[in-house]
């Protein structure tokens, strides 16, 4: 066999030229690409390709026969896989490469060359075989696979960079609360705690994380109220809000505690971890009864001077000299007035202080209570003709209940509702019977409450910033009613719009003091 400068072979035999013809003919109908090299010749030139080659390159037969395999390559010299093509065929070895290439008319694609020695029986290397393959576009998916794994890694490290810039955002925020944070399992198992329950709780996180919270301390947080209040949040997932908790802890003594918990939201759905949040309120608490006992002690001592000097004005009044001047007569009238309101407030303070010591008593009797309102009004309307009070009444007959202390209710009302509408004239006490419950209903249409304010007007000493300057008063009243009316088995509460008037209204429920 040999062959001609045109890569055609000639046979002296036929039936060698036969097999050869299907041998060829096998390698034409190959949908890969073949090249044969002869390894013995100078520069190791192609001496065959077969039809698949052509199509895959561009190239004709006639053009590449004779020529280095090398000129696939054009320009794009520099790739490492030309080392390895290199050095197999130096060493006589196979190898398989990945490599760019470019077709007749410049287009580029990927070859993967598998390159095999052929060798004699002396086992000298005559020829190689190339098989190629266009993986253009497997190269172009892994491309496209690969940059859009770097785009996925950057926004996975983007995302993880604002992650943990917000976490340590929210856990310098709970390093730096002045409260104590307990998460739980379901089981109360302490997952984690902040600094400031270690500080107050005089623990180590050692000693405290991954720990029964009942456990923790030789049982000292095995509370009993403490415990049935966790076992509330977990199944109905409802906080349980401002609960307090009293309790003698061996290193730190007696703490007073207000406790919140909730059970931990994450999307949208809730996880089997509940999150507590300790106040110590155990010094407010402690200041807060200084404060209460100085009140009832300070009233309580103001009271006594206070009725002498009342007794002796009153006497002053008794034997006035007939010929005294109508400046001494206005002097003392005036000294009355004053008086009875410090007598007021005094009273006022002693309310509270009673309140808080729950000393106040109820002496219930059954009193007619369509009178007490109307001689109720009338004393107020007869001392204060600015105002125009219309009672509307549904009958009601008689109450049991402490007809001085209901009186005290609506006399505070109606004496805000004068006090806090300076400009208008009307104010309605409207009252009737309501399924089993009398309801009482003071409206006036003066400076209206906001929502806000509304919300806190029945706690001590609450006043709206607004009326400090305008009108006298400490803010005790409606405290003081609403405790009365929450003694009394009812409730109290109001509705307000600012600029159009409140309507204050109380429920006294009849069962509890229905005579018979
Ligand atoms: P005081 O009148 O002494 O301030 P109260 O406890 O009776 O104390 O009332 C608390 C606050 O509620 C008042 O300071 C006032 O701001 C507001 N308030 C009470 N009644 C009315 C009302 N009828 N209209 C508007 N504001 C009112």
């Amino acid at each position: 066999m040999s062959i001609s400068n045109t890569g055609e072979f000639s046979f002296s035999n036929n039936s060698i030229r036969q097999d050869f013809e299907l041998l060829t003919k096998a390698l034409d109908a190959s949908i890969t690409g073949i090249i044969i090299t002869d390894n013995q010749l100078p520069d190791n030139p192609i001496i065959y390709s077969n039809a698949a080659f052509e199509r895959l390159t561009g190239y004709t037969r006639k053009e590449i026969i004779g020529h280095n395999c090398r000129f696939l390559q054009k320009d794009d010299r520099n790739q490492p896989e030309r080392k390895i093509i290199r050095d197999a065929v130096e060493q006589g070895e196979s190898c398989v490469v990945e490599i760019r290439n470019y077709k007749k008319n410049g287009t580029l694609f990927w070859n993967e060359l598998y390159m095999s020695p052929i060798k004699d029986e002396a086992g000298t290397v005559t020829h190689f075989i190339g098989v190629q393959n266009d993986i253009s576009r497997r190269k172009q998916a892994e491309r496209e696979l690969k940059q859009q794994q770097d785009q996925m890694e950057k926004k996975i490290a983007e995302r993880t960079k604002s992650l943990r810039e917000s976490e340590e955002y929210l856990s310098s925020i709970v390093e730096t609360v002045r409260e104590s944070l307990i998460v739980l399992d379901a089981q109360s198992n302490i997952l984690s705690v902040n600094e400031h329950f270690l500080r107050i709780f005089k623990v180590s996180r050692e000693e405290t994380e991954g720990k029964l919270l009942f456990e923790l301390g030789n049982g000292q947080w095995s509370i009993g109220k403490l415990r049935s209040m966790l076992e509330q949040v977990l199944p109905t997932s409802n906080p349980v809000l401002d609960f307090e908790v009293e309790h003698d802890f061996p290193h730190i003594g007696k703490k007073l505690m207000l406790v919140n918990a909730y059970r931990v939201e994450f999307e949208g759905s809730h996880k089997d971890r509940i999150l507590i949040a300790i106040e110590d309120i155990t010094e407010r608490r402690d200041i807060e009864k200084r404060k209460d006992d100085f009140l009832s002690i300070a009233s309580h001592e103001l009271k006594t001077p206070l009725t002498t000097v009342k007794g002796f004005v009153q006497m002053m009044s008794k034997f006035m000299p007939a010929d005294a001047s109508d400046k001494f007569k206005s002097i003392v009238d005036k000294t009355t007035i004053h008086i009875n309101r410090l007598n007021d407030l005094i009273s006022e303070l002693l309310d509270v202080s009673r309140l808080q010591s729950g000393l106040i008593s109820l002496h219930k009797e059954a009193f007619d209570f369509d009178k007490m309102i109307k001689d109720t009004v009338e004393g107020i309307q007869a001392a204060t003709p600015s105002h125009h009070i219309t009672v509307k009444s549904r009958a009601i007959t008689t109450y049991n209940g402490d007809e001085s202390h209901i009186i005290q209710v609506v006399s505070n009302l109606l004496s805000n509702a004068i006090k806090y509408a300076p400009d208008s004239k009307e104010i309605l006490v409207y009252t009737s019977l309501v399924s089993n419950y009398i309801k009482v209903s003071v409206t006036d249409y003066g400076m209206g409450i906001n929502t806000d304010d509304q919300k806190r007007i029945f706690d001590r000493f609450y006043r709206v910033g607004n009326v400090q300057q305008r009108f006298p008063g400490m803010g005790i009243g409606l405290y003081v009613c609403d405790q009365i009316i929450k003694n009394h088995g009812g409730s109290l509460w109001v509705d307000s719009e600012i600029a159009k008037g409140s309507t204050f209204s109380f429920t006294l429920p009849l069962e509890e003091g229905k005579a018979e």
